[in-house]
């Protein structure tokens, strides 16, 4: 436990204002890298939840008291649901992502997984039922193995690469000096930001979480790689709930439902088709976005 403890220094020394900022702490930080082995602060329940209905009810939210970002927020996302969020920059959908995926506790209300709070459970156990994805791409000091094992420590060197095979990795792997064993991140050999971000859903699959959270998960990426991610993100979405939190409208268009946030509140909530009838704020969105020749044709 304490080679992971330790191995989590170097990233929290970079983040630590953002860290600061999000005012969390050491096993909050762990939640959003999807670490394990991190001493978990809170105090842990015994409920075990049973199934994976992930359920916001009456939630607020605020970073600072009196400033509140989410005002009465509730939503229930079935198992095997496809979510898109969609909504104007600041309308609060990264805050309630992150509610989501356990790693902010709400003010009031509550945010369960099969009826337990995710506040309740261990990191360990809240690994296994919901993980956040974003841009952020972590490559720690220490060997390729290392920078996997940390979201599974008892995974085989097989699981390992059936891990990286899962989001077309393993080429890349073989091409380094000493496979497995390379060292990577400061001092060791360098891995290039498409390739962290394979290493960030490698161990997404080792994790083998329930249910993804994605927050803008490919916006940063270069088009060229973008696409060769977007491959490797499907294979990891596969069977899996997923709420996306959507730049690209198409992602929407493809989604079970839409929850439209603005203002801190969910505004609209349902299916493309439902929302367009509707008329209201995602209708006229769609229809902006629909209008625009450059953007008619969905990336594939
Ligand atoms: P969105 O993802 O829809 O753009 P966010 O959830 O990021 O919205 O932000 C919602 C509101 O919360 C904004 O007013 C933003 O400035 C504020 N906010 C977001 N993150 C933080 C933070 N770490 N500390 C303080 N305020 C924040
Ligand atoms: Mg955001």
């Amino acid at each position: 436990a304490a080679l992971y403890a330790q191995q989590l220094i170097d990233p929290l020394d970079r983040f630590l204002m953002w860290v600061d900022e999000l005012q969390v702490g050491a096993a909050s930080m762990a939640r959003l890298l999807g670490v394990a082995n991190v001493p978990d602060d809170r105090a842990a329940g015994t409920a075990r939840p049973s199934g994976e209905l992930l359920e916001a009810s009456g939630v607020r939210y605020a970073y600072r008291e009196g400033r509140d970002v989410l005002h009465d927020v509730s939503l229930t996302v079935q198992p095997g649901e496809r979510l898109a969020m969609v909504g104007p920059s600041g309308a609060g959908k990264s805050t309630l992502g992150r509610l989501l995926a356990g790693i902010h506790g709400p003010r009031t209300g509550s945010v369960t997984v099969g009826g337990v709070p995710l506040v309740d459970l261990p990191l360990d156990d809240l690994r296994g039922h919901v993980a956040l994805v974003t841009q952020e791409h972590h490559v720690f000091k220490g060997t390729l193995r290392d920078n996997l094992l940390i979201a599974r420590p008892d995974a085989t060197d097989a699981a390992v690469l059936s891990a990286l095979q899962a989001v077309d990795a393993l080429d890349w792997t073989r091409g380094l000096p000493a496979g497995l064993d390379t060292e990577v991140g400061s001092g060791g050999v360098a891995v290039p930001a498409a390739q962290a971000q394979q290493l960030a859903l490698a161990r997404l699959v080792l994790a083998d979480p329930h249910t993804l959270v994605l927050d803008e998960a490919t916006s940063l990426i270069d088009p060229r790689a973008a696409r060769h991610l977007e491959r490797s993100l499907a294979a990891v979405l596969e069977g899996r709930t997923v709420i996306a939190i959507a730049h690209r409208l198409y992602t929407a268009h493809d989604a079970d439902r839409v929850a439209v946030v603005e203002d801190g509140r969910i505004s609209e909530l349902g299916s493309h088709e439902e929302l367009v009838a509707e008329g209201g704020s995602y209708a006229a969105l769609w229809s902006s976005w629909h209008g625009s020749p450059s953007r008619t044709s969905a990336p594939s």
